[in-house]
């Protein structure tokens, strides 16, 4: 069994829960962690279960409660290895916290794999969580799409993907200054609508049944304009949403549907 929920995902904080019988991971803790624990209970967690938390960057939104949470739960950071010194830096934790990974390693009896996402921080990965014939994957915070970002997400049955941005909601923004709407469409900003669209079509050829859009912006999007944006370009390509591919939107501010594979 191999299960996957977003606790919470958007600009303003981002953690999913990865879990099999015995092993429970979460990405990112990037709420505070009176907010995490909160989200945690509502989706049935006991954050004294989790065995090792990874991290995909060390932007505020990733990591804000990452130091808080392993403090008080003395919960390992499993960091590959060529990230490990910036993570250190910004996380400003001890080094027994952290254990040094290669780019695949398991946690309990998961297989995690970990590959870069172009991105304007210092470091950006994304994650496949591997149980037995089960596959998910997590990948947000994505200036560019790349094949070996497609690669590594064909295995998975389940992906939580980065659908940021309308790219005219954002172009039209008002209080969106220019040289920040040029990083958000840059190739180290966000994914947006159509790009994660675009991106779903060629995931569709792998194993990807269930798309799980992710880190909306609350100013430059809404979950409705994300999955319609996504659902007609799939029609484009001859594929239909709720026959050949199943999209879901994760939230900010309430935790997400969990999703379980045998
Ligand atoms: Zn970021
Ligand atoms: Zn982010």
């Amino acid at each position: 069994m191999l299960k996957i929920q977003t606790l919470s995902s958007g600009s303003a904080g981002n953690i999913t829960y990865i879990g099999s019988d015995t092993t429970n991971i979460l990405v990112d803790v990037g709420l505070p962690l009176s907010t995490t624990l909160k989200l945690m209970s509502q989706a049935n967690i006991d954050p004294h279960s989790i065995t090792g938390l990874v991290i995909t960057h060390e932007h505020s939104d990733h990591i804000k409660g990452v130091t808080d949470f392993v403090t008080q739960y003395n919960v390992p950071i499993y960091c590959y290895n060529r990230c490990s010194k910036i993570l250190r830096k910004s996380l400003k934790l001890p080094p027994h916290h952290f254990i040094e990974t290669e780019n695949t390693f398991s946690i309990g009896d998961i297989t995690v794999n970990c590959f870069p996402i172009p991105h304007d921080s210092q470091f950006c990965l994304g994650y496949t969580f591997q149980h037995n014939d089960s596959a998910v994957g997590v990948a947000t915070d994505i200036g560019q799409m790349t094949e070996i970002i497609v690669d590594s997400l064909s295995i998975c049955q389940v992906v939580v993907l980065e659908s940021n941005h309308d790219i005219q909601k954002l172009i039209a923004n008002p209080n969106y200054p220019d040289w920040l709407k040029r990083r958000i469409l840059g190739n180290r900003g966000h994914l947006s609508n159509i790009d994660c669209g675009r991106t779903i079509a060629k995931l569709y050829q792998g194993n990807v049944s269930q798309v799980i859009l992710a880190h909306l912006s609350e100013k430059n999007n809404t979950p409705t304009l994300a999955y319609q944006t996504v659902k007609q370009y799939l029609q484009t390509q001859g594929i239909i949403e709720g026959k050949d591919i199943y999209i879901d939107v994760a939230f900010q501010s309430q935790i997400g549907n969990c999703y379980c594979l045998d």
